[in-house]
């Protein structure tokens, strides 16, 4: 027999479980040791061994190692023991330049590995007769979950107790229309999937309602994990900016390789021999080529990830990285975003009253009972845990339960005396929720739910005055509910919206408190400094909205506020011509929040919006950073975000962008720096070959300065901490090149200079000495001012102001990193270690004049920012 046509009974004999107080922990435990963990496998991880061999996949990085070989075999055979190091130092430093980009990728990745477990599902699951919250990796058969609206479906589980249940299935089943579920229907033995209404499966969603369901199988025992077999999780993330570095790199790899080839035919032709320029030429291109862009990046990228979620920011795909810098407009929702979401009942009206009043606990007989009946329409409770109040469940409704509480009534025997007989959810779309209870030998329905949806299903009570009174509370930024009941004979069979929630008599109106963020004024106030728009979106009334967006900074004079039916009634050309000028959005369902992301869009700007439910994935999926929030958010939620506020806060947007903005400099800085340095590399080779037919550098001085003086400085570059100007600029345009604010003059720019300083000294040390050595001390000297000149430079990149203004050591990483560098550049020119390298003693006039060019590229950049040449 099939999970699924079991019955009940049978179930329990089954999975040796209670379907009240769920599995005991131990026992869980035991299964979880038996059975493996819930996850489906995962394709196995790269050795370290395969990576590093990855690494020399490149097409000149094996040119070059046989080029190393042949001089080695040529050595060998003329016995020419002097140039044997030659050969030996450019195999070490290729080995270490893959051992540098083995750690650099397994940095990516570990950073990528620990961004998926922090997002990896949990589930609600029952335990010891508790429930709790776990990582859904630890679910075992027989263990009884919980599930709602939004959730994923952690484990395959046979329905227990389900109340209007939906789920998505198309995953498995590739129907996109929702399925119904129910608890209860028998379903015959091999019933196929779709048909199994009794059942929910792993990798589907719930949609709407809640259900109550014994896990039948786990990880690759699933219907998910028979079809996945090995899932990839190695997909590629490449981000745009990194797609579009790596084409760049590819170009300038051309061109690198092009001149490599003229300097090796001019080289040829001017007679040097031939093994030796050929290695000269090919370590240049190795060296100049930018191949280590998009692992850079990554890495970049990664470390702002981590700075993030220290700022409560849990960032899902990297390209949101890049997009959140360029962000110009925030849509944000406002309870729990905007506002503190601790709701508090400070206001209530009982139809026919002249004027609403407090709630306090000496509140009259009528507003007790008004708020008595509104709480048998809630979920959630009110407890006392180690000395302290806890609320459990949605803050709109533990609010009232609260207030029944204190007038010294308790939720549990309240409930007890009007048993809950069927629930009809909240839902945004809807914005009401209803419940039917059994009151004596009546059963009452009750309705609570937003003032203007709710008289739409009125038919006693006094709207008129209502509405007036509803006008006033939502002036003062209170939440209104009103609440409206039915008494019936029975339970209509086709419990719907439509069945229950009708004919009703509006009794009154309760009203609660949700006071703003403090650190959201903030954080609004920093958003217009940065040139973004916040923007309210939410489901409330537009007056309670207003209030609060004035309260907040975001409703301005000459802004506007209009509710979700005027942007229904608009046509898109329409809301072309006023967005800008909306900063209120009320009474919204999900779908209106579709068409403001794209109203934003079609104006060319970045659109960061947030969403907690169900119905918001599709915005948050077309939102160019897509916000789910990470206390409230339901998984679905979540799933299709690219970013999760832990702390469910519009500031967290706001600090995201900072660093968003911070990490895209960061990342223009660490291009500018190696795309410069590359260049002037090029270059120096390049003009001495043609104009004295020699190579003022050798293959491995080449090679390492690319492994010590390029790459240690580029990584420590990208650590530097955000500039605290980066949100006095306006957002980037949305499509702005990389190369933008001449990015790109100022790079080859920069690539003249070195080229200009390393001739200089290539020529100053050639003058220092005659004969054969004199070749030798300009290599010497070209390669000690090539190298400083670089780390001096690095902190030049540091930022666009003066060093004078931004301190010098301010980047400790990069202070490291120099540090480094220049030891093994010293290393290389005093100690024995330079014999390997052909260089030489210089006269000490030589080593001044060597410093003082290195230093030159910081008195010309200085210049240069002095006079406004240097722009972010
Ligand atoms: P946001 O500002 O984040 O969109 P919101 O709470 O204002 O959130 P919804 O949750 O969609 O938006 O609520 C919309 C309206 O539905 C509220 O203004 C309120 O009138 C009503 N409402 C909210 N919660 C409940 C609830 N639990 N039961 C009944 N009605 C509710």
């Amino acid at each position: 027999m099939e999970i699924y046509s079991l019955k009940r009974d049978e179930l329990l004999k089954t999975f040796k479980t209670d379907f009240t107080v769920g599995l005991k922990k131990e026992e869980a435990l035991k299964r979880l040791q038996e059975n493996g963990e819930n996850k489906l496998l995962e394709k196995k991880k790269k050795t370290f061994a395969a990576r590093f061999l990855d690494q020399f996949k490149d097409a000149m990085i094996i040119i070059l190692i046989i080029a190393a070989i042949i001089s080695f075999v040529v050595v060998l055979v003329e016995q020419n023991w002097s140039e044997i190091f030659e050969p030996i130092l450019i195999l070490l430093i290729v080995v270490l330049n893959a051992v540098m980009g083995v750690v650099q990728e397994s940095k990516a990745e570990k950073a990528l590995d620990a961004l998926k477990n922090m997002t990896s599902p949990h589930a609600r699951v029952i335990r010891d007769g508790r429930e709790e919250l776990v990582d859904a990796k630890s679910l075992v058969v027989g263990d009884v979950i919980l599930l709602e609206a939004g959730d994923f479906v952690p484990a395959d589980a046979r329905l227990i107790e389900s109340s209007s249940l939906k789920s998505e299935e198309s995953a498995l089943t590739g129907e996109s229309v929702p399925s119904e579920k129910d608890a209860f229907a028998t379903v015959p033995d091999n019933a196929p999937l779709g048909d199994r209404v009794n059942m929910v499966y792993t990798g589907c969603t719930i949609t709407y309602g809640s259900a109550k369901a014994v896990v039948s199988a786990t990880g690759m025992d699933t219907e998910m994990g028979k079809i996945a077999n090995l899932l990839s999780q190695e997909e590629s993330v490449e981000t745009p900016l990194q797609a579009k570095l790596s084409k760049l790199g590819k170009t300038l790899g051309f061109v690198a390789i092009g001149a490599c080839a003229i300097i090796f035919v001019v080289g040829l032709v001017n007679k040097i021999p031939v093994l030796e320029i050929f290695m000269t030429s090919v370590s240049l291109a190795v060296s100049a080529i930018p191949e280590g862009l998009p692992a850079i990046v990554t890495i970049v990228l990664s470390i702002g990830v981590q700075r993030m979620v220290k700022r409560r920011a849990l960032i899902r795909r990297l390209p949101a990285v890049e997009t959140l810098g360029s962000a110009s407009v925030i849509c944000s929702d406002k309870t729990g975003t905007l506002t503190q979401n601790r709701m508090t009942l400070v206001k209530a009206w009982c139809s026919n009253d002249e004027t609403y009043s407090n709630v306090s606990k000496t509140s009259p007989d009528k507003m007790i009972e008004l708020i008595k009946i509104a709480s048998l329409c809630c979920n959630g409770n009110v407890m006392i845990e180690n000395g302290k109040e806890v609320h459990l469940g949605d803050p709109t409704e533990t609010s009232i339960i609260k207030a029944v509480c204190d007038f010294g009534y308790e939720k549990d025997e309240l409930f007890a005396k009007f048993p809950r007989l069927l629930e009809l959810p909240f839902d945004s779309d809807r914005k009401l929720m209803s419940c039917i209870v059994q009151a004596g030998d009546k059963k009452l329905v009750i309705v609570k739910g937003a003032f203007d949806e709710l008289i739409k299903r009125c038919v006693g009570g006094d709207i008129q005055k209502a509405q007036r009174i509803t006008e006033e509370m939502s002036r003062e930024a209170l939440r209104v509910l009103g609440i409206a009941v039915r008494e019936i004979s029975e339970i209509p069979d086709d419990a719907t919206s439509e069945s229950v929630e009708k004919d009703l008599t509006l009794i009154g109106l309760v009203a609660m408190i949700d006071p703003p963020r403090e650190e959201a004024k903030q954080a609004v106030a920093l958003c217009k400094r940065a040139g973004i728009k916040p923007v309210m979106i939410t489901g409330d009334h537009i007056v309670t909205a207003s209030a609060i967006a004035k309260q907040l900074g975001i409703l301005e004079e000459g802004g506007r506020a209009i509710t979700g039916s005027e942007l229904d009634a608009m046509s898109d050309e329409e809301l072309d011509a006023c967005v800008e000028t909306i900063s209120v959005y009320a009474r919204v369902s999900p779908e209106n929040k579709i068409r403001i992301v794209k109203a934003w869009q079609r104006k060319d700007k970045s659109v960061a919006m947030t969403g907690d439910g169900v119905n918001d994935a599709p915005a948050l999926k077309a939102a160019d950073i897509g916000c789910a929030m990470g206390i409230t958010g339901t998984d679905v939620a979540k799933g299709a975000a690219d970013m999760i506020l832990t702390d469910d806060n519009f500031a967290t947007i706001v600090e995201a962008v900072r660093e968003g903005r911070g990490i895209y400099a960061n990342i223009k800085k660490v291009v500018g720096f190696l795309l410069g340095t590359n260049i002037g590399e090029v270059i120096t080779v390049f003009c001495a070959m043609l104009l004295w037919h020699t190579t003022p550098l050798l293959s491995m001085q080449l090679l390492w300065i690319n492994l010590v003086t390029d790459s240690l400085p580029a990584i420590a570059l990208g650590m530097e901490q955000v500039e605290s100007n980066v949100m006095d600029k306006k957002p980037k345009p949305k499509n702005e090149s990389f190369f933008a604010n001449g990015l790109g003059v100022r790079i080859v720019l920069q690539g003249i200079m070195f080229a200009l300083l390393t001739l200089v000294a290539f020529v100053i040390g050639r003058g220092s000495m005659s004969g054969e050595m004199s070749i030798k001390a300009g290599q010497t000297l070209a390669f000690f001012v090539l190298a400083m000149s670089q780390v001096a430079h690095s902190y030049n990149m540091r930022s666009s102001q003066s060093l004078f203004k931004t301190g010098l050591l301010g980047n400790k990483t990069l202070n490291k990193a120099v540090l480094v560098s220049l030891a093994l550049v010293l290393l290389v020119i005093f100690t024995p270690v330079g014999v390997a390298f052909q260089v030489v003693k210089l006269p000490f006039y030589c080593y001044v004049v060597g410093i003082l060019l290195s230093l030159t590229p910081v008195l010309v950049m200085e210049c240069a920012k002095k006079f406004g040449f240097v722009r972010d």
